[in-house]
């Protein structure tokens, strides 16, 4: 029994220390992940403006491209109409001609339109352009923060988890139930008993289970914050 005691303790101050380097961290990683959503978001905007924009141009030249061929039509049409020989003929021209007019002057509204939605798309290119700038630089600075402080921790880190895999197979499945329970709960599951009190809630511990609790041969949980109680022995025993 002593020996899960002193596991559980060992777990403890390993995920501590687990939590100190994930404490100096901090929210970096979560940061960064933000912000190469965003980054992403940003780019993919610009793409599609970039879409947009030579669609636009695709459109605008084929309306150009009609309404030449449309003022072609109609110097050809005024050609013809002075060699038709009856009213007829010269109101189907006259007819044609005006049909040419009509879509010459829709597709200059359609140019004109195209113009000022261009203008926008462009403005609007630039700042999306000029925040991708923005997030890049910031981006960079925050990986290489991220990455020293992963190099300086990382080591650290592989070795508190080795140990702690260790320890975690030396405790019985349903004491690792109860470790995780306190753990989540209250951050600190175990807790050695220091100046006669519970040293995670400060609370007076019973002079009858301080003698319990230092044969090491039962698990006891202090009856005010739950906490796995140890004694001070195995505290002074099992440190990192
Ligand atoms: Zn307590």
């Amino acid at each position: 029994m002593k020996s899960i005691l002193q596991s559980l303790y060992l777990l403890q101050l390993l995920d501590t220390e687990l939590d100190e380097l994930r404490e100096l961290r901090g929210d970096l990683p979560e940061t960064v992940n933000t912000m190469e959503s965003e980054l992403a978001l940003v780019e993919r905007r610009i793409e599609e403006i970039d879409e947009a924009l030579k669609r636009g141009a695709t459109e605008r030249s084929m309306k150009e491209k009609e309404s030449l061929e449309l003022i072609d039509k109609i110097e050809k049409y005024k050609g013809q109409q002075l060699e038709v020989t009856n009213n007829r003929e010269y109101d189907a021209l006259t007819r044609e001609m005006e049909t040419a007019e009509t879509t010459i002057v829709t597709n200059e509204a359609l140019v004109q339109e195209w113009i000022e939605q261009n203008e926008e798309l462009k403005a609007s290119k630039e700042q999306f352009a000029t925040r991708r700038e923005e997030l890049s630089k910031e981006l960079e600075v925050k990986r290489e923060e991220l990455k020293d402080i992963l190099e300086t921790t990382r080591e650290e880190e592989i070795g508190f988890e080795q140990r702690r895999e260790q320890a975690m197979s030396e405790v019985l499945d349903r004491d690792m139930q109860l470790y995780k329970r306190i753990r989540d709960a209250k951050g600190k599951a175990v807790v050695p008993i220091r100046r006669e009190s519970c040293s995670g809630c400060y609370n007076i511990v019973p002079p009858q289970l301080i003698l319990e609790i230092k044969k090491n041969d039962r698990l006891f949980t202090c009856e005010h914050c739950g906490r796995i109680l140890v004694s001070e022995e195995i505290a002074l025993e099992m440190q990192l």
